[in-house]
């Protein structure tokens, strides 16, 4: 079977480090590439920065891979996480041999729950001046993120497996999603510890090499995840995965950054490391690990982009990570 992944470079180095990964992918695999478009370029043209097109193939679709988008990122990408149903939004964050880190013994993976808590957008400005936000935590979505981060403990090797709460305040909500977390483990026996997400915060700065897989409520895991962004050296080497039932997009946590936008020094590695993410989730778990291990060999040994302390464009990065495949 020939699966179909749909390509959305987006805006700024998007158009660079997509087809970058596509090339790196096309290496590995047989897939087919169907390409479409979105953000701010698309809105200029038409007034719709996701056109309707692209969020219907991106729901038929086997996986999407995509880019960035610059001042439209939230017009593009919260529809495009939706059409793909996504529940989980995965973020490792590790570093690599011979890249400058601040915490090089960091090895995490977010398990972010992806649809509810304070991002439902619930808001009303009740009165003059006074302003309420409704926090929804389900059972149905908190089963969800705990099962997936369990399994993809299990999966991936990590022992350590730590859930992020803050229900020593928020009660009912915290308390819910803790008492839906542990109905999971007891019925698949699975082990982990509860952590105060404040605490936590410092504990993941301080000794990061003590963590592993983390499951978060929403925001929680938003602002942990962009901590642990910090702790191994730049946006340049984060992947991240959206993952639904049976369809997921992958993309970059960096943005369309707009200051090197065209120059060609773009560092692809995280829109690459996406595409092994991609990989395996499509079943492609060897020819994952072939691209992960030839970024490393390159991040260790190879020509580096600007961001990394070389001067090697994106192509020269690129020409030698498939060098390595
Ligand atoms: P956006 O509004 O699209 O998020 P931004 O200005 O916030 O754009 P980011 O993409 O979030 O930019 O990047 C923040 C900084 O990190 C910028 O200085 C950018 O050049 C740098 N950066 C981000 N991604 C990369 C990359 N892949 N290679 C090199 N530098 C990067
Ligand atoms: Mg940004």
């Amino acid at each position: 079977m020939t699966e179909t992944v749909l390509v959305v470079p987006g805006d700024g180095i998007g158009k660079e480090v997509v087809p970058a990964a596509v090339s790196v992918l096309d290496a590995v695999a047989d897939f087919e590439f169907v390409e479409a478009e979105a953000g701010d370029h698309v809105k200029a043209e038409t007034g719709e920065a996701l056109p309707d097109e692209t969020y219907e193939r991106a729901a038929e679709a086997d996986a999407t891979l995509f880019g960035a988008a610059g001042e439209t990122a939230a017009d593009v990408i919260l529809p495009l996480r939706q059409a793909v149903g996504s529940f989980a939004n995965v973020r490792p964050a590790r570093s690599y041999p011979g890249v400058e880190a601040l915490r090089p013994e960091t090895d995490l993976v977010f398990i972010r729950e992806n649809t509810e808590g304070v991002y439902k957008g619930i808001e009303s400005e009740i009165d003059d001046g006074v302003t309420t936000l409704t926090r929804v935590i389900t059972d149905d979505a908190s089963q969800k993120i705990a099962e997936y981060g369990f399994e993809y403990a299990d999966e991936n090797g990590y022992d350590d497996v730590t859930v992020a709460h803050k229900a020593n305040v928020m009660r009912t909500t915290d308390g819910q999603f803790l008492d839906s977390v542990a109905a999971v483990a007891e019925a698949g026996g699975h082990d982990y510890e509860e952590a105060l997400m404040d605490a936590l915060a410092m504990h993941l700065l301080l000794r990061p090499e003590e963590y592993g897989v983390v499951i978060c409520p929403n925001l929680a895991g938003d602002m942990l995840s962009d901590l642990a962004a910090g702790l191994v050296g730049g946006l340049g080497l984060l992947p991240s995965a959206n993952v639904g039932e049976d369809n997921a997009l992958f993309e970059p946590v960096h943005g369309s950054a707009p200051d090197i936008a065209g120059e060609g020094v773009a560092n692809p590695a995280a829109t690459i490391l996406s595409g092994a993410m991609l990989l395996e989730h499509l079943g492609y778990g060897e020819e994952a690990a072939t691209v992960r291990s030839a970024v490393e060999s390159v991040l260790e040994s190879g020509p580096r982009t600007p961001d990394l302390g070389g001067d090697a464009s994106t192509e020269d990065v690129t020409a030698a990570i498939v060098d390595e495949l």
